[in-house]
């Protein structure tokens, strides 16, 4: 009885929160632990914890299985961006009235040096790049649609899995996970003489080299600012939240 009351559910969908679960299972080795993931990309990870794929079925598909499987807290590491699932994780929890943590890693800021221009969307950033602009694209498959109908720049996109739809046939696609080195970001921006990158801000490490070779060729960034996600306890890293299930029940 005691251990299903340890049941964390934690919502995945970044490289920090692949590294935050082999945290959780090694503090915590006497709770429950399971990994959800959204299953946007088929790529997935192994790990040493038992897994779910696919969306709950919106708030109230979230609390029929944190009901039903007895969840005790929520941890919410998706992706910054990611606003419905972590608007779904607090309404679900305030339903419960179950603890909730998001982990949500610092933003990017800009540097002496960066030349960005913050949009409030993806649909804002598309409109933003000049005609015959030769862009960056790294926004994920969700987004690439609404660049490809600006046939009249060039798009480098970068994604870890191919769009459903194609590219305009002057485009490129490479399909890369990251992280890779500001060096490499320089020589392919050179390559394909990037004028512009388009990008969500993310913040964290792993894909950071774009916004740093950008500052070192001074080109352009249209840096897509975050949602606003709906209040809760949040904190910074993965260290945090270890030290914050310490103290919870
Ligand atoms: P979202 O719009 O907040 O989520 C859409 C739906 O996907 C959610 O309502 C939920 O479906 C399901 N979902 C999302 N994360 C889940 C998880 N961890 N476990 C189970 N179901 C989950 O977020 P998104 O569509 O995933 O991503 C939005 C943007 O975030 C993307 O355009 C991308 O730029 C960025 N992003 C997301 C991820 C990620 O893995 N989530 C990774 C990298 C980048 P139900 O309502 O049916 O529960």
């Amino acid at each position: 009885m005691a251990a299903e009351r340890h049941h964390i559910l934690l919502l995945a969908g970044t490289q920090e929160a692949r590294l935050l679960a082999k945290a959780l299972a090694d503090a915590f080795p006497e709770r429950r632990l399971t990994v959800s993931f959204a299953g946007a990309v088929r790529d997935l990870p192994e790990l040493d914890v038992p897994v779910r794929v696919g969306g709950f079925g919106g708030v109230a598909g979230l609390i029929d299985y944190a009901g039903r499987d007895k969840v005790s807290l929520i941890i919410d590491a998706t992706h910054p961006f990611a606003a419905r699932m972590s608007g779904n994780a607090v309404e679900a929890a305030r339903a419960l009235d179950l603890p909730l943590i998001r982990l949500e890693r610092p933003q990017w800021t800009s540097e002496p040096g960066d030349r960005w221009h913050p949009v409030a969307s993806t649909t804002e950033a598309a409109a933003r790049l000049p005609a015959g602009a030769r862009a960056f694209l790294a926004i994920g498959r969700k987004d690439i649609q609404l660049f490809c109908r600006r046939t009249d720049i060039f798009g480098l996109v970068r994604m870890i899995e191919p769009p459903s739809a194609p590219l305009p046939e002057h485009w490129k696609l490479i399909l890369k996970r990251p992280p890779l080195s500001a060096e490499e970001e320089i020589a392919l921006f050179q390559t394909h003489r990037i004028s512009h990158v388009v990008t969500k801000n993310s913040g964290g490490m792993s894909s950071y080299a774009k916004i740093d070779a950008a500052r070192r060729l001074g080109l352009d960034v249209i840096m897509v600012e975050r949602p606003v996600l709906a209040e809760t306890e949040t904190v910074p890293d993965i260290r945090a939240v270890i030290r914050a299930l310490g103290s919870a029940p």
